[in-house]
Parts: structure tokens; sequence; C-alpha cells
């Protein structure tokens, strides 16, 4: 049945207020200040899609990224981030052949589907397909228009194909089964989707193509097997060649320009012009010229809180908006500098500016539970950036220690003193003063366990809060929005008090 729209209902039972009306006041909100009324629901919360761009050319199917710190971010998880279906976006204060070494280790790491098929063209004949499997272990050959991943798929040779066909000369294309006949899959839809087809269709192989028949994977029964074992966490995040997608973060320094170019050598994806203020002329012009020497790579400028700075980048050809300002669980910004803005208003004010422009905007920090994101992503966000939540995980760099019998790791801002005197403080514009300000802090962070099991946890609640409020994706939500159809209240200090665990003795919070 279809929800009702405010529209058709009587006035006086439509409350709380439309969300452009409550963050257009000048005062700004966090997104604990905030709170959104139920919706309808007409959908099981399994079938909220939370697919997404997280910039102008590059679709994940999980809005969730982590961020370029250096207490979260190498190449584990990057590799963690991309198998989930989000992308991790690798820090730079490093030397640029260690962040590159990263980028590689990324880009060379196999998903749990078979990303490096054979690949043969129609016109390689069996007798070459037997000499190549007498000495590897592939079984059978995709025979695409060229021979690499990415090439348009024409069909599959597999052992009922040839095996009991004597003359040896005869070519690949005309013994395979055509793309027409084979069931493939596209990447966006679901792990369980796909398994499923494979199973009812009693097939052992199952390309997966992007939307141009392109060959990015395949999942085979034995993929499938392993998988079931050890259970993977679902379609990767890949590029075109089915490799995985790997961000990288670079500085606005006349040196950076060098660690663009090899990061984008080196195959990453995404980079993200990493600075705490975003609208300076060092950013525009870093954009410019990223723009005509590697215009292969999107790029993430920011950071931005006002519609006014987000013009600015979008102008000079940004691909998509980073998004916060002092909003970081280790940031000193608003403190130290007074500026910044509360992240709620932020996100809602430059998202409804970059939604004109069709650019995606990424929420930046002070992300501490699942209601942050889908606040974030239901203000208009297309994916949000953690920091605190995935340092002390497994994935995240540097090695666990105990103080006073609890299991840490160490979690720094990138404007801490720690931070910057490693090379970080060009994020703060501070690189040529003999003084050092800081504007973050170093500190501790419990372990977390594994980002394999944290994100999948994140990513259902995210689709029952979505459920909850009416929308079965991220598109219905900003329709929502901005009908009117969704609608926002701020919570007094008891009301988010309230809204919390409160008057027990004691209680254990176990998420999941
Ligand atoms: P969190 O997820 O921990 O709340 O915030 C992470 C975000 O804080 C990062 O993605 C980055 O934008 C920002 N950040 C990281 N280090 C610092 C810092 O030292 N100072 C400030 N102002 N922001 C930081």
């Amino acid at each position: 049945m279809l929800p009702p729209s405010i529209h058709d209902m009587e006035l006086d039972l439509v409350d709380g207020l439309r969300v452009p009306q409550l963050l257009d006041q000048g005062t700004c909100y966090t997104y604990d200040d905030i709170i959104f009324h139920p919706g309808y629901i007409n959908f099981a919360a399994d079938e909220v899609k939370l697919g997404t761009n997280v910039t102008k050319n590059i679709a994940i199917r999980t809005p969730i990224v982590s961020s370029p710190m250096d207490t979260v971010t190498e190449s584990n998880m990057a590799i963690a981030m991309a198998k989930l279906g989000g992308i991790g976006f690798l820090h730079y204060n490093s030397k640029i052949e260690e962040q590159v070494f990263h980028a590689r280790c990324v880009k060379k790491h196999r998903a749990d589907f078979l990303t490096d098929p054979l690949i043969l063209q129609p016109s390689s004949t069996l007798f070459e397909f037997d000499q190549i499997r007498e000495r590897s272990k592939h079984t059978f050959a995709c025979i695409c228009e060229a021979d690499c991943i990415g090439s348009k798929l024409l069909g599959l040779v597999t052992a009922t194909d040839h095996e009991l066909l004597k003359d040896r000369s005869l070519e690949l294309g005309s013994v395979m089964t055509s793309v027409c006949d084979l069931v493939t899959a596209e990447l966006m839809e679901d792990s369980e989707s796909f398994e499923k087809v494979l199973i009812e269709s009693k097939k052992g192989k199952l390309p997966i193509l992007n939307d141009s028949g392109e060959l990015i994977a395949v999942v085979t029964g034995s993929t499938l097997k392993k998988k079931l074992i050890n259970p993977s966490p679902g379609v990767p995040s890949t590029d075109r060649s089915g490799k995985l997608l790997c961000g990288a973060a670079i500085g606005t320094r006349e040196s950076d320009r060098e660690r663009a170019i090899a990061l984008a050598e080196a195959g990453v994806d995404a980079i993200i012009l990493d600075s705490s203020q975003g609208d300076s002329v060092y950013q525009l012009e870093m954009l410019q010229y990223l723009k005509k020497v590697i215009p292969e790579v999107d790029i993430i400028a920011g950071n931005v809180v006002t519609q006014v700075q987000a013009a600015h980048l979008i102008k000079a050809g940004a691909d998509s908006l980073r998004v916060g300002m002092g909003s970081g669980s280790i940031c000193t910004t608003q403190e130290v500098c007074a500026v910044g803005r509360g992240q709620a208003t932020a996100v809602f004010k430059v998202a409804n500016l970059a939604s004109k422009c069709n650019i995606p905007v990424i929420a930046d920090g002070g992300i501490q539970n699942s209601g942050h994101i889908v606040k974030a992503l239901a203000l208009g966000a297309s994916a949000v950036m953690c920091g605190s939540m995935f340092a002390g995980t497994t994935e995240a760099p540097g090695e666990y220690f105990f103080q006073d019998g609890v299991r840490l790791k160490k979690y720094r801002g990138m404007g801490s003193l720690e931070a910057m005197l490693k090379g970080s403080d060009s994020r703060y514009l501070s690189s040529s003063a003999h003084l050092k300000i800081a504007q973050g802090v170093s500190g501790t962070v419990k372990d977390k366990g594994s980002v394999l099991r944290m994100v999948p946890y994140l990513t259902h609640a995210v689709k029952q809060g979505f459920q909850d409020l009416g929308a079965n994706s991220l598109e219905k939500a900003n329709i929502l929005r901005n009908s009117g159809d969704m609608r926002v209240e701020t919570r007094t200090n008891s009301a988010q008090l309230e809204g919390g665990v409160h008057d027990l003795h004691s209680y254990s919070k176990q998420l999941w």
C-alpha cells in the first residue's frame, strides 16, 4: 500500500518541522540535538538499499568510509572497507613511497570473488586452452573482446563445452556458450541474491558484469563453498577491472602534486584534498591542477561547512565534498580557532547545495553510533566518514596495549602535536610557522574487534533506522525531506537523556 502523503492529511495532524524549517534558523545543531519523527513503513528493513555515490563517478554499496588518519587507514583497513562495500582513504602522514606501497597492496588484493579468471579471445584455439590448463589451476575460460578483465564478455568455455570435442584446433568462439545463454549478475546486487541465482540455476559459474556488459569477476561453486565456511561481507567495492576500490589523501603543498601523480599511477580511484578549512587558494589551485593532469581520478575537496565554501570548490571541479569542521572526536578546532559548525546543520546546508549540482557529500566526523549515520544520510549526505569508530579495530594501524586492565589502541588527531611533528601539519596550514598550534588531541580507544564484524552490524542498524523513517533508499529519504514528509524536532537536554539508557543500577551494552 502506498504511504499517505502529508499533503493529503488534515493539516492540524501534522506536527514537527520540515528539515529546512529547523536547520535554516541561525542556530547550528549536532546530530544529538535533533530527532526525526517516524514515517510510514511498507517494506522490510532487509529491503532498504543503501547504495550510493561517494564521488560523482564512484558508486559504493555501503555508505561508510574510513578516515585518512594515521591511526585509522592503511592498507589493511582500506582492504576491509572495500570488501565491506565501502571505501577506505589512505593517510599521507608518511613518505610518498609508503603511501603508494599501501595503495598497491589494496589494488593487488584478491576479493572473495574470482577476480583473475582465465580470459581468452574468441580466436584462441582449444589446443591453446589445453596447454594453459595443463600448467595452471584454471578449469574454465572467459571469452572476452580483449584478453583482460574489464573487457566485454562474449561467452564462457567450461568442461561441458569442450570435453567431448576431438578437434582441438577449433576456435573458442565457436565452442563457447554465448553470453546471451549464460546466467549473469550485476555488481550492485547483494551477495545473497547472486548466490541464490547460482544455486537455483544449477550453474557452476556466475559472471559478474557491469552495466556495459564488461566482466568484473566470476562467482564459482568453489568460491561459494569457501564463503559458506568463512562468511564474506558481501559484494566488494571494485573498479572496472575488478580490483578493490582505494582512496587516498594528500595535502595542498607543492610536493603533494608529485604524491598525487604517484598515487594515480598506483591505481587509486579517488583523492581527498585534506584540509580542515578547504575554502583556500591552495585547494582551488591543487584541484584545478589535478583535474588537468589526472582527470581519471575523482577529487574529493574540503572540508567545508557552509554553502559559500562548497560553491567555490564545486565551481573549481570537485567531484565530491567532505563536510565537517570541529565535529571530530579528537578535534579542538572550534575551541582553538572559534570556527566551525554543528555537524547536522553543516551536512544539511552543504548537501542541499551540492545535490543541485549532483555532487555527493561525505559527512566527516562526529559519528558515534548507527543513529548518527542515519541522521547524516537522512540530512542529505551520500556517505559518512569515520575515525574514532574504526580506530581500535583489528584493521587499524598500531599495536594493542593494556592500560588499567583495558585493551586499547592509540587514536590521535592529525592536528595533534604528536601527528604534526611527523608531518601532517599541512592540513592545518601551519607548516611554515615556527610555533605549531595543535587543533587535535592524542588519546586511546578500546579494542573493538574487526571492522568486518562491526560494519555489517552498523549497516543493518542503519537499514532499520531507514525503515522507521519510511525510506527504503537514500533517494527516497531525499524525496521525503524535500517534500516535507520528513519531520524533525530538536531535543532538550532531558529529552536526550531520556533517549539514552537511564534509571538502571547497572547494565551491559552489547551491540551485536
Ligand atoms: P571522528 O570520526 O573521530 O569523530 O572524526 C574523524 C575526523 O576528524 C577526520 O576524518 C578528520 O576530518 C577530523 N580530524 C582528524 N584529526 C583531526 C585533528 O587533529 N583536528 C581536527 N580539527 N580534526 C581532525
